[in-house]
């Protein structure tokens, strides 16, 4: 990756030289980072210590919500940090309250708790599917291939990809992987001691790949028949990165019978809080005659910082930015401008760019094979890397999925000009390939 980022000026190359030596030197090396030290940003763009400006198309990973330095979460974090942070859950707190019905209500009538993180979101619904199954002797969780569930033990386990669970075996028992968007081999692979099935609303670390209709109302119809638990990942795909809160109601769309789907679990975290670390599950109120949404008595489970007042105000923040500047509009409509001009760059490239993924905010450019473009055939990294770098040096911040796939994953107020910029950004870094 070095080699692909330009030189910056003398100066500034010493603090970018002195950030990269303080990573070496104290910090576990367990990312593959690329070359770049960022130092500030705005909207959608940011800034690196050498004061090259990158339209960020990646928004940290599906995280910033709103774009970097939002002017109205950082009043809300001054204005909530003055009245109270944190008090744990001990006692009650207003914001957290109204958080769990602001997101319930976007779901179905149900109950939510509070974590930090995506994957402590997913190990909480690890543990309502045990809680659920208990005392039948049912406690085993099927999982999608190619799924991505996070990087704890429980994560790496309900994870269908092995390179994560490498070297870290043996896995947590009672996870099982079943081929995505296929549901007689969910049927197929049912067993006495199976109590849920756990899918991501679209892919994302796996490539980018929505639910079908058909398999979200199948896996519904098939959860009903057998007393299972259907619980959506929507760690990624959900706040209205589909264009709809939940990517499953982005995708049942006008499907006869989709309205009445819903799931009995959903994970939530990543563009949850803009950036601001907070993680959440919710429950359905009721399922196979069982109120689930009270499934966790008090003692069964816990976090010390679960449901700040600081994160939950934040969130609920986002979420009235999002609605009174109808933002899922603006994903529908610049997103579809988006896939459309990816597709326009696979006819007019066929052989470095193959096609577009995806839906609303959460696209992937599919790339050509290694073997047709001669700078991916040269290097000795995978083609999204190659790409990924090839538009660090052009100006753009997009994140890798896998080895042929490049996501956009960009903040959900992306203006249409900044979108336009970016194609024609990434038009010139495609061209320059072909
Ligand atoms: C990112 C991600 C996770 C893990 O979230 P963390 O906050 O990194 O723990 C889980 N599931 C999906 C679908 C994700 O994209």
């Amino acid at each position: 990756m070095k080699e692909l980022v330009p030189t910056p000026p003398p100066i500034l190359q010493n603090r970018h030289a002195e950030v990269r030596e303080l990573f070496q030197r104290h910090v576990v090396p367990s990312y593959g980072r690329f070359d770049l030290a960022l130092s500030h940003g705005a909207g959608s763009q940011v800034w690196d210590v050498s004061g090259k400006r990158y339209l960020d198309l990646g928004g940290g990973i599906a995280v910033c919500s709103l774009g970097h330095a939002h002017p109205e979460i950082t009043e809300t974090l001054v204005e909530q940090s003055r009245r109270l942070v944190h008090v744990s859950n001990l006692y009650y707190n207003e914001p957290q309250g109204r958080l769990a019905y602001e997101l319930s209500r976007r779901i179905a009538p149900g109950k939510v708790f509070f974590c930090n993180s995506g994957a402590e979101a997913n190990e909480g619904l690890y543990k309502v599917a045990r809680k659920f199954g208990h005392d039948e002797g049912r406690f085993e969780i099927l999982t999608a291939v190619n799924s991505f569930h996070g990087r704890t033990l429980g994560g790496i386990s309900a994870t269908g990809q092995d390179k994560v669970k490498k070297g870290f075996e043996p896995m947590v028992p009672g996870f099982r992987h079943i081929p995505f968007n296929d549901l007689d081999a969910a049927r197929e692979a049912l067993s006495p001691a199976t109590v849920a099935i756990l899918i991501e609303g679209i892919q994302g670390e796996g490539g980018i790949t929505p639910a079908s209709a058909e398999y979200l109302l199948g896996l519904r119809r098939l959860c009903d028949e057998k007393r299972l638990l259907l619980l959506v990942d929507a760690v990624q795909c959900g706040h209205f990165r589909s264009g709809r809160f939940q990517s499953f109601q982005r995708v049942l769309e006008g499907v006869p019978g989709g309205e009445a789907f819903v799931p009995d679990g959903v994970s939530m975290a990543k563009s949850l809080g803009g950036g601001f670390p907070i993680g959440a599950f919710w429950l359905r109120e009721e399922v196979h005659g069982v109120k689930l949404c009270d499934i966790l008595g008090p003692g069964t489970h816990g976090t010390t910082f679960g449901g700040t007042p600081l994160g939950c105000a934040v969130a609920l923040k986002i979420l009235e930015v999002i609605e009174r500047d109808r933002l899922a509009d603006n994903v529908r409509q610049t997103g579809e401008y988006l896939r459309s001009a990816i597709g326009e760059l696979a006819d007019r490239h066929p052989g470095v760019v193959k096609g577009a993924r995806g839906l609303g905010f959460m696209l992937g450019i599919e790339l050509g094979e290694a073997s047709q473009v001669r700078a991916f055939a040269a290097a000795d990294k995978a083609p999204s890397l190659v790409f990924v770098n090839r538009l660090h040096e052009a100006g753009v911040l997009t994140i890798p999925s896998g080895n042929q796939i490049v996501r956009l994953l960009p903040a959900l107020n992306l203006p249409r000009s900044q979108a336009e910029e970016g194609m024609a950004i990434i038009e010139r870094v495609v061209a320059s390939l072909a």
